[in-house]
Protein backbone atom coordinates (compact mmCIF):
# COMPACT_ATOMS: atom_id res chain seq x y z
CA UNK A 1 0.00 0.00 0.00
CA UNK A 2 1.16 3.45 -0.95
CA UNK A 3 1.58 5.89 2.09
CA UNK A 4 0.73 9.12 0.03
CA UNK A 5 -1.11 11.66 2.34
CA UNK A 6 -4.92 11.46 1.47
CA UNK A 7 -6.48 14.93 1.89
CA UNK A 8 -9.57 15.48 3.78
CA UNK A 9 -11.64 16.71 0.65
CA UNK A 10 -10.25 18.32 -2.44
CA UNK A 11 -11.96 19.81 -5.80
CA UNK A 12 -12.15 17.93 -8.88
CA UNK A 13 -11.45 19.94 -11.86
CA UNK A 14 -11.63 17.03 -15.07
CA UNK A 15 -14.79 18.51 -16.76
CA UNK A 16 -15.32 21.59 -19.24
CA UNK A 17 -13.38 24.01 -16.61
CA UNK A 18 -10.38 24.58 -19.21
CA UNK A 19 -12.70 24.88 -21.83
CA UNK A 20 -14.98 27.36 -20.19
CA UNK A 21 -11.97 29.64 -18.59
CA UNK A 22 -10.59 29.70 -21.77
CA UNK A 23 -13.82 31.36 -23.28
CA UNK A 24 -13.72 34.00 -20.65
CA UNK A 25 -10.58 34.46 -21.54
CA UNK A 26 -10.22 34.62 -25.49
CA UNK A 27 -13.62 37.08 -25.65
CA UNK A 28 -12.72 38.83 -22.50
CA UNK A 29 -15.45 38.41 -20.26
CA UNK A 30 -13.89 38.15 -16.84
CA UNK A 31 -15.34 40.48 -14.43
CA UNK A 32 -18.75 40.48 -12.69
CA UNK A 33 -20.82 40.95 -15.92
CA UNK A 34 -20.91 37.84 -18.25
CA UNK A 35 -22.98 35.12 -20.00
CA UNK A 36 -21.69 32.35 -17.83
CA UNK A 37 -23.06 34.15 -14.56
CA UNK A 38 -26.29 34.08 -15.91
CA UNK A 39 -26.10 30.44 -17.26
CA UNK A 40 -24.63 29.05 -13.77
CA UNK A 41 -27.54 30.85 -12.26
CA UNK A 42 -30.03 29.60 -14.61
CA UNK A 43 -28.41 26.05 -14.34
CA UNK A 44 -28.42 25.74 -10.38
CA UNK A 45 -31.93 27.45 -10.36
CA UNK A 46 -33.22 24.59 -12.55
CA UNK A 47 -31.63 21.77 -11.23
CA UNK A 48 -33.13 22.83 -7.80
CA UNK A 49 -36.50 24.11 -9.15
CA UNK A 50 -35.92 27.28 -7.60
CA UNK A 51 -37.34 30.02 -9.33
CA UNK A 52 -34.48 32.42 -9.22
CA UNK A 53 -30.96 32.03 -8.32
CA UNK A 54 -28.47 34.87 -7.72
CA UNK A 55 -24.86 34.01 -7.75
CA UNK A 56 -22.81 35.92 -4.83
CA UNK A 57 -18.98 36.37 -4.23
CA UNK A 58 -19.08 33.51 -0.95
CA UNK A 59 -21.81 31.20 0.46
CA UNK A 60 -21.05 34.18 3.97
CA UNK A 61 -22.07 36.62 1.47
CA UNK A 62 -25.00 35.01 0.36
CA UNK A 63 -26.49 34.53 3.73
CA UNK A 64 -25.64 37.84 4.75
CA UNK A 65 -27.68 39.49 1.49
CA UNK A 66 -30.49 36.27 1.92
CA UNK A 67 -30.98 37.93 5.65
CA UNK A 68 -30.66 42.01 4.44
CA UNK A 69 -33.48 41.01 1.79
CA UNK A 70 -35.81 39.25 4.19
CA UNK A 71 -35.97 42.54 5.78
CA UNK A 72 -33.77 41.19 9.23
CA UNK A 73 -32.64 44.78 11.15
CA UNK A 74 -30.61 45.48 13.74
CA UNK A 75 -31.26 43.81 17.44
CA UNK A 76 -33.62 41.24 15.74
CA UNK A 77 -32.86 37.79 16.69
CA UNK A 78 -32.10 34.54 14.46
CA UNK A 79 -32.45 31.41 15.61
CA UNK A 80 -29.32 29.50 14.45
CA UNK A 81 -27.69 25.92 14.77
CA UNK A 82 -24.80 25.46 17.39
CA UNK A 83 -23.36 22.86 15.61
CA UNK A 84 -22.05 24.20 12.57
CA UNK A 85 -19.63 26.47 10.69
CA UNK A 86 -19.26 30.10 12.11
CA UNK A 87 -20.39 31.80 8.61
CA UNK A 88 -24.01 32.25 9.26
CA UNK A 89 -23.67 33.32 13.03
CA UNK A 90 -21.37 36.11 11.80
CA UNK A 91 -23.81 36.87 9.15
CA UNK A 92 -26.37 37.52 11.50
CA UNK A 93 -24.06 39.64 13.29
CA UNK A 94 -23.40 41.94 10.30
CA UNK A 95 -27.10 43.00 10.30
CA UNK A 96 -26.77 44.01 14.19
CA UNK A 97 -28.86 40.86 14.78
CA UNK A 98 -28.48 38.88 17.16
CA UNK A 99 -28.09 34.58 17.26
CA UNK A 100 -30.08 32.25 19.26
CA UNK A 101 -28.65 29.41 19.18
CA UNK A 102 -30.32 26.16 19.13
CA UNK A 103 -29.19 22.35 20.04
CA UNK A 104 -28.48 19.62 17.57
CA UNK A 105 -30.72 16.49 17.84
CA UNK A 106 -28.40 12.90 18.24
CA UNK A 107 -29.42 10.95 16.28
CA UNK A 108 -28.66 13.01 12.53
CA UNK A 109 -26.55 15.85 14.18
CA UNK A 110 -28.98 18.65 12.68
CA UNK A 111 -30.63 21.51 14.21
CA UNK A 112 -32.97 19.92 17.15
CA UNK A 113 -36.92 21.57 16.23
CA UNK A 114 -37.80 20.26 19.35
CA UNK A 115 -35.48 22.75 21.18
CA UNK A 116 -36.66 25.32 18.28
CA UNK A 117 -40.55 24.75 19.60
CA UNK A 118 -39.43 24.90 23.33
CA UNK A 119 -37.88 28.28 22.55
CA UNK A 120 -40.49 29.73 20.25
CA UNK A 121 -43.53 28.32 22.67
CA UNK A 122 -42.25 28.69 25.88
CA UNK A 123 -39.66 31.26 25.94
CA UNK A 124 -41.54 33.89 23.84
CA UNK A 125 -44.19 35.86 23.98
CA UNK A 126 -46.71 37.98 21.35
CA UNK A 127 -46.08 41.17 21.64
CA UNK A 128 -47.44 44.35 19.78
CA UNK A 129 -47.90 42.44 16.97
CA UNK A 130 -44.54 40.52 16.76
CA UNK A 131 -42.99 37.89 18.30
CA UNK A 132 -40.49 38.56 21.83
CA UNK A 133 -38.00 36.85 23.50
CA UNK A 134 -39.05 37.31 27.16
CA UNK A 135 -35.69 37.24 28.02
CA UNK A 136 -33.81 39.72 26.22
CA UNK A 137 -37.35 41.39 25.08
CA UNK A 138 -35.29 41.58 21.34
CA UNK A 139 -37.86 40.87 18.54
CA UNK A 140 -37.50 37.25 16.50
CA UNK A 141 -38.04 37.17 13.32
CA UNK A 142 -36.21 34.37 11.60
CA UNK A 143 -35.14 30.07 11.65
CA UNK A 144 -31.22 29.83 10.19
CA UNK A 145 -30.97 26.04 9.87
CA UNK A 146 -27.98 24.80 8.77
CA UNK A 147 -28.11 21.79 6.55
CA UNK A 148 -24.69 20.39 7.94
CA UNK A 149 -22.31 17.11 6.52
CA UNK A 150 -24.84 16.78 3.01
CA UNK A 151 -27.73 15.76 5.24
CA UNK A 152 -30.87 17.86 5.25
CA UNK A 153 -32.93 19.12 8.86
CA UNK A 154 -35.83 17.62 9.67
CA UNK A 155 -37.76 20.61 8.21
CA UNK A 156 -41.40 20.38 8.43
CA UNK A 157 -41.84 20.95 12.48
CA UNK A 158 -39.72 24.18 11.20
CA UNK A 159 -41.94 25.47 8.39
CA UNK A 160 -45.05 24.75 11.22
CA UNK A 161 -43.44 26.90 13.40
CA UNK A 162 -42.71 29.65 11.12
CA UNK A 163 -46.16 29.49 9.63
CA UNK A 164 -47.65 30.08 13.28
CA UNK A 165 -45.34 32.81 14.42
CA UNK A 166 -44.83 34.48 10.96
CA UNK A 167 -41.20 34.11 10.94
CA UNK A 168 -39.01 33.81 7.74
CA UNK A 169 -36.83 30.58 7.04
CA UNK A 170 -33.47 31.15 5.53
CA UNK A 171 -31.69 27.60 4.56
CA UNK A 172 -27.91 27.27 5.01
CA UNK A 173 -27.38 24.61 2.07
CA UNK A 174 -23.82 25.55 1.82
CA UNK A 175 -22.97 22.00 2.36
CA UNK A 176 -25.54 20.51 0.54
CA UNK A 177 -26.30 21.21 -2.88
CA UNK A 178 -28.40 18.18 -4.22
CA UNK A 179 -29.50 16.80 -1.12
CA UNK A 180 -33.18 16.10 -0.76
CA UNK A 181 -35.97 16.05 2.06
CA UNK A 182 -39.14 14.13 1.50
CA UNK A 183 -38.31 14.37 -2.76
CA UNK A 184 -37.82 17.93 -2.15
CA UNK A 185 -34.66 20.10 -2.79
CA UNK A 186 -32.67 21.31 0.01
CA UNK A 187 -32.32 24.90 -0.54
CA UNK A 188 -35.93 25.70 -1.48
CA UNK A 189 -37.97 24.63 1.41
CA UNK A 190 -37.69 27.24 3.52
CA UNK A 191 -38.16 31.55 2.19
CA UNK A 192 -34.35 31.52 1.06
CA UNK A 193 -31.48 28.93 0.40
CA UNK A 194 -27.94 29.77 0.43
CA UNK A 195 -25.06 27.47 -0.85
CA UNK A 196 -21.28 27.88 -1.15
CA UNK A 197 -18.34 26.77 -3.57
CA UNK A 198 -15.83 27.08 -1.58
CA UNK A 199 -12.80 24.77 -2.86
CA UNK A 200 -13.96 21.86 -0.11
CA UNK A 201 -17.51 21.99 -0.73
CA UNK A 202 -19.57 19.13 -3.30
CA UNK A 203 -19.06 21.64 -6.56
CA UNK A 204 -16.44 24.43 -6.39
CA UNK A 205 -15.60 27.69 -8.22
CA UNK A 206 -12.37 28.78 -6.07
CA UNK A 207 -15.18 30.93 -4.37
CA UNK A 208 -18.25 31.54 -5.14
CA UNK A 209 -21.82 31.36 -3.34
CA UNK A 210 -25.25 31.50 -4.37
CA UNK A 211 -28.55 32.70 -3.63
CA UNK A 212 -31.84 30.88 -4.37
CA UNK A 213 -36.08 31.75 -3.98
CA UNK A 214 -38.83 31.75 -5.63
CA UNK A 215 -39.76 35.28 -4.82
CA UNK A 216 -38.76 37.38 -7.88
CA UNK A 217 -39.11 40.32 -5.67
CA UNK A 218 -36.65 39.17 -3.01
CA UNK A 219 -34.22 37.76 -5.70
CA UNK A 220 -34.12 41.43 -7.55
CA UNK A 221 -33.13 42.97 -4.57
CA UNK A 222 -30.16 40.76 -4.05
CA UNK A 223 -29.53 41.16 -6.93
CA UNK A 224 -28.99 45.09 -6.70
CA UNK A 225 -27.81 44.90 -3.12
CA UNK A 226 -24.47 42.87 -4.59
CA UNK A 227 -24.21 45.57 -6.76
CA UNK A 228 -23.73 48.42 -4.77
CA UNK A 229 -27.26 49.18 -5.29
CA UNK A 230 -26.77 51.31 -8.35
CA UNK A 231 -30.09 52.69 -9.74
CA UNK A 232 -28.96 54.20 -12.60
CA UNK A 233 -26.75 52.38 -15.32
CA UNK A 234 -25.12 55.76 -16.42
CA UNK A 235 -24.99 58.23 -13.75
CA UNK A 236 -24.40 56.63 -10.54
CA UNK A 237 -26.55 57.27 -8.34
CA UNK A 238 -27.48 55.13 -5.78
CA UNK A 239 -30.04 55.20 -2.99
CA UNK A 240 -28.93 52.97 -0.38
CA UNK A 241 -25.66 51.30 0.66
CA UNK A 242 -25.05 48.01 -1.13
CA UNK A 243 -22.40 45.52 -1.52
CA UNK A 244 -19.73 44.16 -3.95
CA UNK A 245 -20.57 40.80 -3.77
CA UNK A 246 -21.48 39.34 -7.41
CA UNK A 247 -19.43 36.55 -8.42
CA UNK A 248 -17.29 36.78 -11.42
CA UNK A 249 -17.57 35.21 -15.35
CA UNK A 250 -14.05 33.62 -14.43
CA UNK A 251 -15.70 31.54 -11.41
CA UNK A 252 -18.90 31.44 -12.82
CA UNK A 253 -17.48 29.40 -15.47
CA UNK A 254 -16.01 26.71 -13.40
CA UNK A 255 -19.50 26.69 -11.77
CA UNK A 256 -20.99 25.94 -15.24
CA UNK A 257 -18.60 22.96 -15.73
CA UNK A 258 -18.57 21.93 -12.03
CA UNK A 259 -22.71 22.06 -12.24
CA UNK A 260 -22.20 19.02 -15.28
CA UNK A 261 -20.33 16.55 -12.66
CA UNK A 262 -22.51 17.45 -9.77
CA UNK A 263 -24.34 13.91 -10.28
CA UNK A 264 -21.46 12.09 -10.43
CA UNK A 265 -19.94 13.89 -7.07
CA UNK A 266 -23.08 13.01 -5.41
CA UNK A 267 -23.04 8.90 -6.93
CA UNK A 268 -19.10 9.00 -5.40
CA UNK A 269 -19.89 10.58 -2.47
CA UNK A 270 -22.91 8.24 -1.98
CA UNK A 271 -20.45 5.41 -2.72
CA UNK A 272 -17.77 6.40 -0.34
CA UNK A 273 -20.18 6.41 2.76
CA UNK A 274 -21.30 3.14 2.02
CA UNK A 275 -17.82 1.36 1.99
CA UNK A 276 -16.93 3.41 5.05
CA UNK A 277 -20.12 2.10 6.41
CA UNK A 278 -19.52 -1.55 5.57
CA UNK A 279 -15.73 -1.55 6.39
CA UNK A 280 -15.91 0.12 9.46
CA UNK A 281 -19.39 -2.11 10.28
CA UNK A 282 -19.00 -3.51 14.24
CA UNK A 283 -16.09 -1.53 15.09
CA UNK A 284 -16.49 -1.17 18.89
CA UNK A 285 -17.34 2.56 20.15
CA UNK A 286 -18.31 4.12 16.62
CA UNK A 287 -21.18 5.22 15.61
CA UNK A 288 -21.83 5.89 11.87
CA UNK A 289 -23.31 8.66 10.16
CA UNK A 290 -26.77 8.25 9.59
CA UNK A 291 -29.50 9.35 6.80
CA UNK A 292 -33.27 9.58 7.73
CA UNK A 293 -35.84 7.88 5.78
CA UNK A 294 -36.76 10.98 4.58
CA UNK A 295 -33.42 12.19 3.80
CA UNK A 296 -31.43 11.71 0.21
CA UNK A 297 -27.89 12.60 1.48
CA UNK A 298 -24.88 14.00 -0.33
CA UNK A 299 -22.67 12.98 2.67
CA UNK A 300 -20.10 16.09 1.73
CA UNK A 301 -17.56 15.12 4.15
CA UNK A 302 -18.39 11.43 6.08
CA UNK A 303 -18.05 11.94 9.46
CA UNK A 304 -18.01 8.87 12.58
CA UNK A 305 -18.67 9.37 16.14
CA UNK A 306 -16.12 7.87 18.67
CA UNK A 307 -17.97 6.97 21.54
CA UNK A 308 -16.71 7.97 25.02
CA UNK A 309 -17.12 4.37 26.15
CA UNK A 310 -14.92 3.03 23.41
CA UNK A 311 -11.77 4.29 26.17
CA UNK A 312 -10.69 5.92 22.98
CA UNK A 313 -11.30 9.66 21.94
CA UNK A 314 -11.80 11.33 18.74
CA UNK A 315 -8.45 13.62 18.77
CA UNK A 316 -6.13 10.51 19.54
CA UNK A 317 -7.55 8.86 15.88
CA UNK A 318 -7.23 12.21 14.88
CA UNK A 319 -3.10 12.10 15.75
CA UNK A 320 -3.07 8.61 15.28
CA UNK A 321 -4.21 9.15 11.26
CA UNK A 322 -2.17 12.02 10.54
CA UNK A 323 1.17 10.39 11.60
CA UNK A 324 -0.15 8.03 8.32
CA UNK A 325 -0.47 10.67 6.41
CA UNK A 326 -4.37 10.59 6.27
CA UNK A 327 -6.23 13.78 7.13
CA UNK A 328 -9.42 14.11 9.14
CA UNK A 329 -10.82 16.60 11.01
CA UNK A 330 -13.33 17.46 13.71
CA UNK A 331 -17.12 18.79 13.72
CA UNK A 332 -16.63 22.42 14.74
CA UNK A 333 -16.33 24.29 18.09
CA UNK A 334 -20.33 24.85 18.68
CA UNK A 335 -21.02 28.46 18.06
CA UNK A 336 -22.26 28.77 21.56
CA UNK A 337 -18.96 28.25 22.96
CA UNK A 338 -17.25 30.98 20.32
CA UNK A 339 -15.85 33.93 22.10
CA UNK A 340 -17.02 35.64 19.20
CA UNK A 341 -20.87 35.15 20.02
CA UNK A 342 -20.26 35.57 23.62
CA UNK A 343 -23.14 36.51 25.31
CA UNK A 344 -25.34 34.88 22.54
CA UNK A 345 -28.14 33.11 24.26
CA UNK A 346 -28.33 28.72 23.50
CA UNK A 347 -30.98 26.91 23.84
CA UNK A 348 -29.64 23.63 25.04
CA UNK A 349 -25.97 22.97 23.38
CA UNK A 350 -24.74 19.42 25.83
CA UNK A 351 -25.45 17.38 22.57
CA UNK A 352 -23.75 19.66 20.64
CA UNK A 353 -20.62 19.58 23.08
CA UNK A 354 -21.01 16.05 23.05
CA UNK A 355 -20.96 15.44 19.29
CA UNK A 356 -17.95 17.97 18.80
CA UNK A 357 -16.14 16.04 21.08
CA UNK A 358 -16.57 12.52 19.51
CA UNK A 359 -17.25 13.75 15.98
CA UNK A 360 -14.15 12.99 13.25
CA UNK A 361 -14.60 13.33 9.49
CA UNK A 362 -12.77 11.39 7.21
CA UNK A 363 -11.11 11.74 3.66
CA UNK A 364 -14.17 12.02 1.42
CA UNK A 365 -12.98 13.63 -1.64
CA UNK A 366 -15.31 12.57 -4.77
CA UNK A 367 -12.09 11.09 -6.09
CA UNK A 368 -10.99 9.24 -3.23
CA UNK A 369 -9.40 6.18 -4.71
CA UNK A 370 -10.72 2.37 -3.35
CA UNK A 371 -7.13 1.84 -2.21
CA UNK A 372 -6.85 5.05 -0.69
CA UNK A 373 -10.39 4.74 1.38
CA UNK A 374 -8.96 0.74 2.07
CA UNK A 375 -6.21 2.46 3.96
CA UNK A 376 -7.95 5.09 5.76
CA UNK A 377 -10.49 2.30 7.05
CA UNK A 378 -7.95 -0.08 7.98
CA UNK A 379 -6.12 2.64 9.87
CA UNK A 380 -9.37 2.91 11.25
CA UNK A 381 -9.79 -0.10 12.48
CA UNK A 382 -6.25 -1.06 13.49
CA UNK A 383 -6.51 1.94 15.80
CA UNK A 384 -9.97 1.08 17.44
CA UNK A 385 -8.46 -2.73 18.23
C1 LIG B 1 -18.77 26.76 3.79
C2 LIG B 1 -19.84 27.20 4.69
C3 LIG B 1 -20.33 28.52 4.68
C4 LIG B 1 -19.69 29.67 4.01
O1 LIG B 1 -19.33 29.57 2.74
P1 LIG B 1 -18.13 30.44 2.15
O2 LIG B 1 -18.34 30.27 0.70
O3 LIG B 1 -16.86 29.83 2.64
O4 LIG B 1 -18.30 31.85 2.60
C5 LIG B 1 -21.45 28.82 5.44
N1 LIG B 1 -22.02 27.90 6.22
C6 LIG B 1 -21.55 26.65 6.31
C7 LIG B 1 -22.26 25.67 7.18
C8 LIG B 1 -20.44 26.25 5.56
O5 LIG B 1 -19.98 25.00 5.67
Amino acid sequence: MSSDPIPLAVPVLQGKEWTYIKECLDTNWVSAIGPFVEKFERTVAERLKAGQAVATVNGTAALHTALIVTGIRPNDEVLVSTLTFIAPANAIRYCGAWPVFIDAESTYWQMDPERVKDFLDKQCQVKNGGLANKKTGRRVRAILPVHILGHPVDMDPLLEMARRYDLTIIEDATECLGAKYKGRNVGTLGDLGCFSFNGNKIITTGGGGMIVTQNPAWADRARYLTTQAKDDPVEYIHQEIGYNYRLTNLQAAIGCAQMEELDSFIDSKRRIASTYAQGLEGLPGVQFMREASEAFSIYWLYTILIRKESGRGSRDLLKSLGEMGIQSRPLWKPLHRSPAHQGSQVVGGEVADRLSEEALSLPSSSNLSAEDQERVIQSVCSFLS
